[in-house]
């Protein structure tokens, strides 16, 4: 089982989601943009705060 999360490259700031767990076991993960490994975990925003802004309407 795959598990998602939002990453964030500290090198270029690129952000994107990539698996983080696979099987239970830590993935490792490279920016997808300048291949870099210095990424960190962005926190979710689940719930209201992710219906803000006018990218919230369809
Ligand atoms: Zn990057």
């Amino acid at each position: 089982m795959e598990v998602r999360r939002k990453f964030r490259c500290m090198r270029c700031g690129h952000e994107f989601t990539a698996i983080h767990t696979k099987d239970g076991e830590p993935v490792e993960r490279t920016c997808p943009k300048c291949r870099s490994n210095s990424i960190r975990m962005l926190k979710e925003q689940a719930g209201k705060a992710a219906k803000k802004g006018p990218e919230a309407v369809r």
